[in-house]
């Protein structure tokens, strides 16, 4: 969001565009692989510039030859040589490491996909943010991380930064021209993942397995495990409020088990404008890859009569803690927020490794927030270098208190 007038046309022929050039990085992923079918689905629509993933280099080559991808990346060098034979012939060139992600991102298009999970996407994000490229943001950590260096960057390049998001991309559509002060309340809804019904005590015990079995959306382990917690909607309050500039006492979650409506703004006469759509990824990512037209997609259409009756309830915080753990690291500083999603990353890690249980991934975090607090470690960070130093410190602390509950 560049604060630019924001205006949607009504869907037209696209014979007068010229196609989209787009990288996609995490192109293995969940949000990956729907961005390339919607690319599979409309050829003459988009040229793909470069792929990239960690290191599944089969599936990774397969989808560049399939989409008719220039170039290819893994950031796992070990996995350069399968890639490579993967690609024989295709006339794909190949590359491999955290450098050659970053120049992969570098590389002139049109649009750029960020949806690598976790702070490993914000290098080669803020790269492409860098040179202006617009971004189609699925990659949450990048702002979490470095929202003010991010947004910073963006309004020094001129880039443009669309939310994938499905909560953010459903308030960036029910935006009125961007007039962020005639907004009173912006509310960002949240399934309640698989464990809304279960008390604390059953909590305690949950698996792995079934804290990854989301019920509405098919997502990466991580962001499912995050929604399971609902550090997922922590770590999107903090989204919210770097890409649309309101207070955090203007932003609010609300728990809608269905995934009907995925976003909501109230203005200040009492209107509320909320987008729905059926719970698919799908129909976000279209918007950003089609903004400002719109694009058929073949995402599940909405059937309100079928699904009856919509509901909504508050969040629990006795039960839910990130959400509380993020709002307080949101008014701590960036320092705070870049160390938030660190010791998650590694505390959900250690979770699906059975190291830790369920309630200490948040019990975890708090713990590493205060001894980062109170060691005065937390400063706000003022460069990339400044981000990973943080973010490194509390992977090491999450690392010796997952060691010390073991
Ligand atoms: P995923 O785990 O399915 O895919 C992650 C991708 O990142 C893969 O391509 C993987 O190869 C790549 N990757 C992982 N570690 C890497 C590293 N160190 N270096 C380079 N690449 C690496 O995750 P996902 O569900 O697609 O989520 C991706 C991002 O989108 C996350 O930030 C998530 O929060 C966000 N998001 C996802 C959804 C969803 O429905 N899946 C919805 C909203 C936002
Ligand atoms: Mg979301």
């Amino acid at each position: 969001m560049n604060g630019a007038p924001i205006q949607v046309e009504n869907d037209a022929s696209r014979e007068d565009v010229p196609p989209l050039r787009l990288t996609v990085l995490g192109a293995s992923g969940s949000i990956g692989q729907s961005t390339l079918d919607i690319v599979a689905r409309n050829p003459e629509r988009f040229r793909v510039e470069a792929l990239t993933a960690n290191t599944s280099a089969d599936a990774l080559a397969e989808a560049a030859i399939r989409v008719g991808a220039r170039h290819a990346v893994v950031a796992d060098e070990s996995a350069l040589d399968a890639l490579r034979s993967a690609l024989g012939g295709s006339g794909i060139t190949a590359a491999a490491g955290a450098t050659a992600v970053a120049e992969a991102a570098a590389r002139p298009v049109d649009m750029l996909v960020a949806a690598i999970v976790g702070a490993a996407g914000l290098p080669p994000t803020l790269e492409a943010v860098r040179r202006g490229t617009t971004i189609a943001l699925a990659n949450k950590e990048c702002l979490v991380c470095a929202g003010d260096l991010f947004m910073a960057a963006a309004r020094r390049s001129g880039a443009t930064i669309l939310p994938v998001d499905s909560e953010h991309n459903a308030v960036f559509q029910v935006l009125e021209s961007a007039n962020f002060d005639q907004i009173e309340m912006l509310t960002l809804t949240a399934s309640g993942g698989p464990f809304r019904r279960l008390s604390l005590a059953e909590m305690r015990d949950v698996t792995p397995e079934a804290a990854l079995k989301h019920p509405n959306w098919s997502m990466g382990a991580r962001i499912s495990i995050d929604s399971a917690t609902m550090m997922n909607k922590g770590f999107e309050i903090i989204e919210a409020h770097h890409l649309f500039p309101l207070p955090p006492e203007q932003l609010d979650v609300l728990v809608h088990p269905e995934s009907v409506v995925h976003g909501m703004v109230r203005y200040k006469d009492g209107s509320v404008l909320a987008q729905m759509g059926a719970p698919d990824m799908r129909t976000p990512i279209s918007h950003c890859l089609a903004w400002p037209r719109r694009m058929a997609t073949v995402a599940p259409r909405l059937d309100l009569a079928a699904l009856g009756s919509l509901t909504f309830e508050a969040p629990d915080p006795e039960r839910f803690p990130a959400l509380r753990l993020a709002r307080a690291a949101m008014a701590n500083g960036a320092g705070a927020t870049a160390a938030l999603n660190a010791a998650d990353e590694v505390l959900v890690a250690a979770f699906l490794d059975r190291k830790i249980g369920f309630l200490g991934i948040a019990q975890t975090i708090e713990r590493v927030l205060d001894r980062m607090t109170q060691a005065g470690d937390l400063a706000p960070p003022t460069s990339l270098d400044d981000v990973m130093a943080v973010d490194a410190a509390a992977r090491r602390h999450a690392r010796t208190l997952v060691v010390e509950a073991g």
